[in-house]
């Protein structure tokens, strides 16, 4: 099953509580566009680089479409359709006014000078702007692209249309970003585990933590669950992990990261795996990375009793299926990651009314305040209707969606 097929797999079970008809469905569930562009560069060198740009716009019933940029080398054209599905899907599930959007470009950022991921970034955009502006689909940041790269998304699409700091969230915050988005993310992953901690009767201070990824979004969960009193004992990156029984110096381990890119090297800690990460005997578990993490190969080993997913779509629905079997309860991403999205709303409103910047705590209180609102919502749905927080999750989002969609006109 590919990734678009195990969005559409948590879909059709939201579908069915809802009864939505076949073609109501399949209208939901299709993007609306989907572009494919070649990326062609100078590199230093002065040879030709060739790259493929995605953008998939899912749908915009409810606003202009959303969704972050991908720099990876395995970016594929139906994860990004998945993901941009999942956009749709959360931006309507914490109710800001926004449809669902993703992209990426197939590349390896690390191997490229910043020259050189400056002139892909504008070329993208080259390629897409006629597609893409403040009233009709925003990029931000995702797995390898950062501030940096929006700051010359903003540039560049300016220059086509005017100036247009709303084209464009994740912005530095000296250039029309907001204080509190690139904390964002891993700040909702804090916010959703402590709601969820207080939920299930467990004292943050007993609680033990892995994290999987410590880029922005998991070095911040990191960061914030270490100040509730979390103990987090293991953390990882695409070169492997880190293990401390004690708990891991987080404060630490993000300077040194801040200053060395990865975590390898970092003194105080034993090295281990990334699988080994993902089956480590701890209370919480936090996917941070890449998708497809979880699979029926290795979720019958997890020993988390439970999974919040910072990661967009880390468990594949057959993993799905025997962590709810197992009792492993499971915060989906369209829910743990949505403090994102949240922020860039922030932002783009800002930007829309060429407002200065919000200050950290009233981004902080707001965020809160949608967030926890979010997450109280589908917490009484999931026991209401007696199904997973996941189901519960789609099953607000897409309700909002499908309302949206019938009330338009088709
Ligand atoms: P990032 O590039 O800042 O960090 C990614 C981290 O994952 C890095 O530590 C990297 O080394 C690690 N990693 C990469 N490949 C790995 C592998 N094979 N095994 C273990 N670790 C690996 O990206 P990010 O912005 O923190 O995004 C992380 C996840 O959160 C992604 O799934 C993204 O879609 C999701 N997300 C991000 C945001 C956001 O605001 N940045 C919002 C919503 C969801």
């Amino acid at each position: 099953m590919d990734a678009f097929e195990a969005t559409r797999w948590y879909f059709n079970q939201a579908a069915d509580h809802l009864d939505l008809t076949d073609n109501m469905r399949t209208l939901l569930v299709t993007p609306q566009r989907q572009i494919t562009v070649e990326v062609a560069i100078e590199m230093d060198n002065g040879e030709i680089g060739n790259f493929m740009g995605f953008r998939v716009q899912h749908d915009n019933s409810r606003g202009p479409m959303k969704g972050g940029l991908r720099y990876h080398p395995e970016v594929q054209i139906d994860e990004v359709q998945s993901m941009a599905a999942l956009m749709t899907w959360k931006s309507a599930l914490v109710n800001i006014p926004y449809g669902g959007a993703k992209g990426g470009i197939a590349v390896d950022p690390h191997t490229l000078s910043h020259g050189e991921l400056e002139r892909l970034t504008r070329k993208f955009i080259d390629q897409i702007h006629d597609f893409i502006g403040p009233d009709k689909d925003i990029p931000a940041p995702d797995l390898g692209t950062n501030a940096d790269v929006m700051a010359w998304i903003m540039n560049h699409y300016s220059r086509y249309a005017g100036f247009s700091p709303a084209c464009v969230t994740g912005k530095p915050v000296e250039l029309y970003g907001s204080p509190g988005r690139e904390e964002a993310t891993g700040r909702g992953v804090y916010l959703f585990t402590r709601e969820l901690l207080k939920k299930l009767g467990r004292d943050p201070k007993q609680t033990t933590v892995a994290i999987q990824g410590f880029g922005n979004v998991g070095s911040h969960a990191a960061l914030f669950l270490h100040e509730l009193g979390a103990r987090i004992v293991a953390v990882s990156d695409v070169c492997g992990g880190l293990f401390n029984r004690e708990g891991l110096d987080i404060p630490a381990l993000s300077g040194y990261r801040k200053e060395n890119r990865l975590i390898k090297g970092f003194p105080l800690g034993e090295a281990i795996s990334n699988d080994e990460l993902l089956t480590s005997d701890v209370d919480v578990l936090i996917p941070a990375a890449l998708g497809g993490v979880f699979t029926t190969q290795n979720a019958r080993e997890v020993r988390a009793k439970i999974i919040v997913e910072a990661a967009n779509d880390p468990t594949r629905p057959g993993a799905d299926e025997i962590f709810n079997e197992r009792g492993i309860v499971v915060l989906p991403d369209i829910l743990s990651n949505a403090g994102g999205v949240t922020a860039s709303y922030f932002e783009w409103v800002q930007n829309r009314q060429h407002f200065g910047a919000w200050e950290l705590p009233r981004v902080r209180k707001e965020l809160e305040r949608i967030l926890t609102d979010a997450f109280d919502r589908v917490w009484k749905l999931r026991g209401r209707k007696n199904v997973s927080l996941r189901t519960a999750a789609y099953i607000v989002g897409i309700g909002r969606v499908g309302r949206a969609t019938i009330l338009g006109g088709i």
